[in-house]
């Protein structure tokens, strides 16, 4: 269970909103300041709210729900996923949009996981933080909240512009099933290779209307995930003994495993036995490529052609964060394997191309 607080945000114009915002901030180096050992670590809400003063003069009425203790996103963890989900669920009738404010490192993850969670969707969660803290003048964090509040409360004809999970960063909004963290010293810290943009912040706010998906009427909300999954990236080299204890941990559920460019790992017949027996055993292996950009296509090369046999399932273009956390997602529904296996290579929210 986490513990929060709730902060109103009094802006000037709250009597007339043009929108209703609820906030959820969890961390990151949006909010964090230096400690007493020189590390950065992340600090409460109210000290955000004194860095950006906009936030009070802003045409909407914004509530603000602050976990009480903000974490460093490494540390997020799938009860962190079910209080965002929770706080977005409860709460979806009475707000046009959200906006959830996470550290860099593993926004992709829960951006992934959220979509998969909430699935329906008629309003925006716009997922944002920030590469340098709001305390520091040259950050990042006002600039990217400011607009993804802005995003948030977009509305064309009465209704929300943006019904999807996003990221918004360095005036960029990307899909969040799409996007992942590829650089961690630049204020373009999120890139989707595999799908445009949603939208691009100048003066204006341009939004790519053909690439946003259709606003659902109802709200689908499941929180369930079974973390016995694992990551599996194949290198040059790689040992028999390597794969046979990886494959035979005994929780082990599901596995995705990077592979070369288009899907490609050694066909060695020891290499194939190996993931053979696993899938045999009820392991669900998901093929996604180590490159950000492009697709598996098991058979395209000699190197992916036996994949199939040994039961390794194509991820298609899905990014490793999205393949994590809907096989963690799908996996947590107590079907059986081979619903599993069936809904993992079919789009569900964006994820991946059809
Ligand atoms: N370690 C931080 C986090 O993910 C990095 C960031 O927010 O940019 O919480």
């Amino acid at each position: 269970m986490i513990s929060y607080e709730v902060v109103d945000l009094v802006t000037s114009k709250a009597s007339n909103p043009k929108a209703s915002l609820l906030v959820i901030y969890t961390g990151g180096t949006f909010g964090m300041a230096y400690n007493e050992s020189g590390s950065l670590a992340p600090f409460n809400f109210n000290h955000v709210i004194d860095k950006i003063p906009e936030l009070k003069s802003l045409d909407l009425k914004i509530t603000v729900i602050s976990f009480s203790q903000p974490v460093d996103s490494s540390n997020i963890h799938i009860h962190h996923w079910k209080a965002i989900g929770n706080f977005i669920k409860e709460n979806y009738d009475l707000y046009d949009g959200f906006v959830v404010l996470h550290g860099t490192d593993t926004m992709a993850y829960s951006a992934s996981a959220l979509s998969f969670m909430l699935q329906g969707l008629s309003k925006p969660i716009i997922l944002t933080g920030a590469q340098i803290p709001i305390g520091s003048a040259r950050s990042d964090a006002r600039d990217n909240f400011l607009t993804a509040i802005e995003i948030a409360s977009a509305k064309e004809n009465g209704k929300s512009i943006i019904p999807e999970v996003c990221i918004y960063f360095n005036h960029q909004l990307l899909r969040g099933n799409r996007a992942q963290k590829v650089r961690s010293s630049h204020f373009a810290a999120f890139e989707s290779e595999n799908y445009p943009n949603l939208a691009v912040s100048g003066v204006f706010i341009e939004y790519n209307r053909l690439s946003i998906l259709e606003p659902s009427t109802k709200l689908n909300y499941n929180d369930h995930f079974d973390a016995n999954v694992a990551l599996f990236k194949i290198f040059p080299n790689i040992q028999e003994y390597v794969l046979e204890s990886f494959f035979n941990m005994p929780q082990l559920k599901g596995v995705v495993m990077e592979s070369y460019g288009s899907g490609n790992t050694p066909n060695y017949p020891w290499f194939l036995n190996n993931l053979k027996q696993a899938t045999d055993r009820g392991i669900v292996i998901l093929n996604v490529s180590q490159c950000n950009g492009g697709k598996v296509i098991h058979g395209r090369y000699e190197t992916s052609k036996k994949l199939n046999d040994s039961g390794v399932l194509s991820g298609g273009d899905m990014t490793t964060e999205a393949a994590i956390t809907k096989l963690m997602f799908l996996l947590g529904q107590d079907k059986n394997i081979d619903w599993v296996r069936e809904k993992i290579v079919i789009p569900s929210c964006g994820e991946m191309s059809g």
